[in-house]
């Protein structure tokens, strides 16, 4: 791993933004482009329920909500929603407000909660949850050594991407539908070459 002081922490939450799309990464962490819609809205109204840092006990389990976690060695920062501490091993939970998307997007930024709350506490954290607000689904996901791998990688690739203020092009398939950033990204548009090429001649052309 290659973070070194000079090097900016990245924020946990761009795991999940580049495993997503790697230019919606690269609209909010480089370009800091933000679209409310109603996906943000949701999403906000479900975090803003679990962003007081607070901290409870129920049976035994001690909750921390909204936890700022760090790692100093891959260079993150960021905040955990909820944080179960079962003993002092802890539990992270993140937060969705819509329905469980295809692919590892979510288990990623969970488990750079896990290295970070792993290097915090000097204690393994092996397992955490996503829950769904829209669904009430709560999935346990093990943190396993493919999925550090691929944090660790994608932590690099996400450094790179910024240091470089690089904005790669869309994908302009399935992911854009969902994607709060649509409308800033114009993925039918800039992802067409021969469009955008002939809409940059034109600007070019001097009519009489
Ligand atoms: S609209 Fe599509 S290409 Fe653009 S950022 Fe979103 S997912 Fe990526």
């Amino acid at each position: 791993m290659s973070f070194q002081e000079k090097d900016e922490p990245i924020m946990v939450s761009a795991i999940e933004h580049y495993s997503y799309c790697p230019r919606q990464c690269a609209l909010i962490h480089v370009e800091q482009t933000f679209d409310e819609n109603l996906y943000t809205l949701r999403g906000r109204a479900v975090h803003e329920n679990v962003d007081e840092e607070e901290r409870h006990e129920r049976e035994g389990v001690r909750f921390e909500l909204s936890l700022p976690i760090w790692s100093e060695r891959l260079g993150l920062v960021g905040k955990a929603d909820l944080v179960e501490f079962h003993g002092k091993v802890p539990y992270p939970v993140e937060y969705k407000s819509g329905r469980q998307r295809a692919g590892e997007h979510e288990n990623l930024q969970l488990c750079a909660q896990a290295i970070c709350l792993e290097e915090m506490m000097g204690v393994a954290v092996e397992k955490g949850a996503v829950f769904w607000h829209s669904s009430r689904r709560r999935k346990e996901v093990v943190f396993t050594d493919e999925m550090r791998s691929r944090v660790r990688e994608v932590v690099v690739e996400v450094r790179k991407m910024i240091a470089e203020r690089l904005v790669p092009p869309p994908v302009n398939d399935a992911r854009c539908g969902l994607c709060s950033l649509k409308g800033s990204c114009l993925p039918s548009v800039v992802g067409d070459r021969p469009r955008v090429r002939r809409a940059a001649g034109e600007l070019f052309v001097v009519s009489d």
